[in-house]
């Protein structure tokens, strides 16, 4: 407690207890018992990390300690929740004790705390009564004490099953957000839109992040990596059209892929899209491991002709000495800077650094979520002249973009007028 007090991080408190221990020690006799547990705890201490705590109550109860959660409550529940599973499956393997097999399955009761704020009693208190739900469940579960907390593990269960179906059912679509370069459209950011039958668009924010967390993003990113490319083809013959780059988003974990850049080769030679015309949008969580096969992947991709843009710049924490050999095109200036550049001096310091250390790195630099003309002039004057943001446009449905594009071309030097 006096840890997560100092970095704000949520524990938990889990009380697990076997179901029919009991029966199972006066059937097979004490020893066999005591066999059992120690079974138990070699799987509970594989279970979880080093510096989380297991400890036997006494019978066949145990308490296990996790620290170092995430800061945000419901994150923490979740992280608990799948540790909970893997402490379930890791204990329904089937047990082995001197040529016998035997089963056994368990319930856990959890309870997150941060700081002080519970007492140390409490929440020991919370997590045993929380147990007690799981057992008159009919056992092997998991549940909370919080009920709050149960319900936004079971919705992010719902939204998995969603996502899985979504999946299947292909109810994806792109949008394309213009990117204009002094007052040209260059290209267009493609983002992703979930058409679910009943919540209606969903956004990405609420299901990428679930998407990479399940493996999700896998098939995800690959369609659309080449719904982007197919788009490059179809807009290649026609003239109007064909000058526009398409930037893809792409995740750390589909990055990080072993044949990742196998992938992109082959989908470039089906779609026929020229590579020229494709960019790939990395982000600095990308680079917290394995930099080395980060830029090896980036160099070969870029020997076929995709260029590269980081996303986000300045949230994350880039090392400068990476950035060097990383071999980008462009750096793409998170929003967070944008929204108060005029009015906040740190965010427009940022903003101004991000500028000149591009231009002096010899990299492009683009501003995302640009949306009054203020942020563009300020942007302008500070010597960024790629932008993307609702100020142009945004991200809008292929047909309206495609009109978006014709529009534009009409009228040169307008903003583009009564866009979204
Ligand atoms: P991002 O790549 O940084 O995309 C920019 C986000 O800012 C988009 O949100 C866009 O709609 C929004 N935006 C653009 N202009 C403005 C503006 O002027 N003001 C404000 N307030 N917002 C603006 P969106 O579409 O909800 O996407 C959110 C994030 O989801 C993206 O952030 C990206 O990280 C992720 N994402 C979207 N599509 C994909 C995808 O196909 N694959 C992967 N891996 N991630 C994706
Ligand atoms: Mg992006
Ligand atoms: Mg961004």
């Amino acid at each position: 407690m006096t840890a997560s007090s100092r970095d704000g991080r949520y524990g938990a408190v889990l009380h697990l207890d076997l179901d029919n221990f009991k029966m199972l020690n006066d059937t097979l006799g004490h020893d066999m018992g005591d066999l059992l547990l120690q079974r138990v705890a070699e799987r509970l201490t594989a279970s979880v990390r080093a510096e989380d705590t297991v400890s036997r109550l006494g019978a066949d109860e145990f308490v296990l300690i996790l620290t170092n959660l995430s800061p945000v409550k419901n994150d923490a529940a979740t992280q608990t929740e799948l540790v909970c599973e893997k402490i379930v499956a890791a204990l329904n393997q089937n047990y082995l004790l001197e040529s016998n097999v035997y089963n056994v399955t368990s319930s856990i009761g959890a309870s997150v705390f941060v700081g002080h704020q519970t007492e140390l009693e409490t929440a020991l208190k919370q997590a045993d009564l929380a147990m007690g739900r799981s057992k008159k469940d009919g056992g092997n579960a998991v549940r909370f004490f919080d009920p709050d907390m149960e319900v936004s593990v079971v919705k992010r269960a719902a939204l998995e099953k969603d996502l899985r179906e979504a999946i299947r059912k292909k109810q994806f679509t792109l949008h394309y957000q213009p990117q204009v370069t002094r007052n040209q459209i260059t290209g267009t950011e493609v983002l992703l839109r979930w058409q679910h039958p009943q919540r209606g668009l969903v956004s990405p924010a609420e299901f990428i992040p679930l998407a990479e967390e399940t493996g999700l993003i896998l098939p995800l990113g690959h369609w659309v990596l080449e719904t982007a490319c197919l788009q490059l083809a179809a807009w290649a013959i026609r003239p109007e059209m064909a000058h526009l780059t398409i930037a893809v988003n792409v995740s750390a974990h589909q990055f990080h892929q072993a044949d990742f850049v196998d992938q992109v080769i082959a989908v470039l030679n089906t779609t026929r899209a020229n590579p020229q015309r494709l960019k790939i949008e990395l982000t600095e969580s990308m680079l917290v491991a394995n930099v080395e096969e980060v830029i090896t992947k980036m160099h070969t991709l870029k020997a076929e002709g995709v260029g590269f843009s980081l996303d986000d710049f300045g949230t994350g924490y880039s090392s400068l000495t990476y950035l060097k050999r990383l071999p980008l095109d462009q750096l793409k200036i998170d929003q967070s800077f944008v929204r108060e550049i005029q009015t906040n001096s740190n965010d427009a310091a940022i903003a101004r650094a991000v500028i000149t250390l591009a231009q002096s790195l010899g990299l492009g630099v683009i501003a995302e979520g640009v949306e009054t003309e203020a942020q563009r002039d300020f942007l302008a004057a500070s010597g960024c002249l790629a932008y993307q943001g609702y100020f142009f446009s945004r991200p809008l449905p292929l047909d309206n973009f495609e009109a978006y594009v014709q529009r534009a071309a009409l009228s040169p030097g307008s903003r583009f007028e009564g866009s979204s």
